[in-house]
């Protein structure tokens, strides 16, 4: 019998999960590592905040998928690896062997030790962390303990979580007067996406009275200031009485040092089997990976994207084969990205195409049901 491993729920493993569901793996004991029971979407998390949506549907449920897939499901995280010894230790003390282990445990934001930031900010990630604090700071905004909200990136989703807590507070009965601003270090948010785009958002956010901060690097974070630098180097203080942190992806910290390959910024490198290139038997996949030589943003759409290839590599995997037996996965050169205005209104991004309305909500909606509908309800 091979032990398989898989480490994170993310968007990729939930596939691997469901794929084993439906044609199970005799040969194989499959063991899920996941924190958490319920795996959050974060496609969906903007509509949580805004209150379009329950907890219950942005996120998947792993309990019955591991059970679908025969799967044991631990909960803790991992925290180191010995891919010579072919062993995983975990923060419950346990340690795990494997034959065959996928890596899928998504980012966090990146940090870059700005002191103050792990302290005084609420990180995006994890998404369940980030859920306590977000009760939080509805309480001190609800007790009139914080009315200056600021969100450090200028991404699609830091732009949508803004949009997000801003509608959200709008909506409360009696209504919340809260101040907000983002930063972003690019000289405009958005600086990914068409200029089509960025104006949408950018008369949104003005629209919407958000103080926006382009060109500004944080370097320093207190409690109630955040200190950054502009262009000139010249030193700004802005003070706040919250801090959301939603800059782009950092690498998982847990995979430094342990004979597996990793990229230029430390990333997991892999080949098109979603194979890492040093280690036969480790796969991985999503935003804690990339594959050499392919240039693609970390984003949950290539991750679900690699979820159909990873389980049909992990499976030949376990029958012993490998080379051309195993499927190569391709970026998409393009992604659709549909992003929310806090209402039920959204903007779509595609190429050089920018379209917006409550239609691409709802659109958009459609989408991301019809993907949680496929982890959903199975069989006993
Ligand atoms: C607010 C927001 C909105 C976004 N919206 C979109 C969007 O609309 N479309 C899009 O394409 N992308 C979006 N993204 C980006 C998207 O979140 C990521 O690219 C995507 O989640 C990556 O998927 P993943 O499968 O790699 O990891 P994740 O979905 O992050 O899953 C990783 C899982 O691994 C678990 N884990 C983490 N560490 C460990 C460990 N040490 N041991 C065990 N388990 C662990 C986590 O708990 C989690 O369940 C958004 C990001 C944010 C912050």
């Amino acid at each position: 019998m091979k032990k398989l491993v898989l480490i994170g729920g993310g968007h990729a493993h939930v596939e691997v999960l469901r794929q084993f569901g439906r044609q199970r793996a005799p040969e194989a004991e499959i063991t899920l590592v996941s924190p958490d029971r319920h795996t959050p979407y974060s496609g969906m998390l903007p509509g949580l905040v805004a209150g379009h949506y329950t907890f219950e549907q942005c996120h998947i449920d792993l309990q019955p998928l591991a059970a679908y897939a025969g799967a044991r499901l631990i909960f803790a995280e991992a925290r180191a690896l010995d891919a010579a010894q072919r062993t995983i230790s975990l923060n419950n003390g346990d340690t795990l062997t494997y034959d065959l282990l996928s890596i899928n445990t998504g980012s966090t934001p990146i940090v870059n030790g700005i002191a103050g930031a792990m302290e005084h900010a609420i990180m995006v990630k994890p998404v369940a962390a980030f859920l306590k604090q977000w009760a939080a700071l509805i309480e001190r905004v609800r007790k009139g303990e914080a009315h200056r909200i600021t969100v450090v990136g200028g991404g699609a989703a830091g732009v949508e979580m803004l949009l997000a807590m801003q509608h959200f507070f709008a909506h409360q009965t009696p209504r919340r007067e809260v101040d907000y601003s983002l930063i972003t270090d690019a000289p405009h948010v958005l600086a990914q996406h068409p200029r089509g785009v960025r104006a949408l958002l950018e008369g949104n956010l003005m629209r919407k009275q958000v103080r926006v901060h382009s060109g500004l690097r944080v370097t320093r974070v207190a409690a109630d200031t955040l200190i950054a630098r502009d262009a000139q180097n010249r030193e700004q203080p802005i003070t706040t009485d919250a801090i959301v942190w939603i800059t782009g992806a950092a690498p998982p910290t847990w995979l430094a040092d342990n004979g597996l390959a990793l990229d230029g910024k430390k990333f997991i490198n892999e080949n098109n089997y979603l194979q890492s290139t040093s280690r036969g038997e480790i796969f991985a996949a999503g935003d804690c990976a990339t594959v050499a030589g392919a240039v693609y943003p970390k984003s949950g759409v290539y991750a679900v994207r690699q979820g159909p290839v990873l389980a049909h590599n992990l499976r030949a995997a376990l029958n012993g084969q490998s080379g051309e037996a195993l499927q190569t996965y391709t970026p998409q050169p393009r992604a659709l990205a549909l992003i929310s205005t806090g209402e039920q209104h959204a903007i779509a991004s595609w190429g050089p195409l920018a379209l917006h309305g409550n239609w691409v909500w709802r659109w958009k909606d459609s989408i991301d049901r019809g993907f949680m509908g496929k982890y959903r309800d199975f069989p006993a």
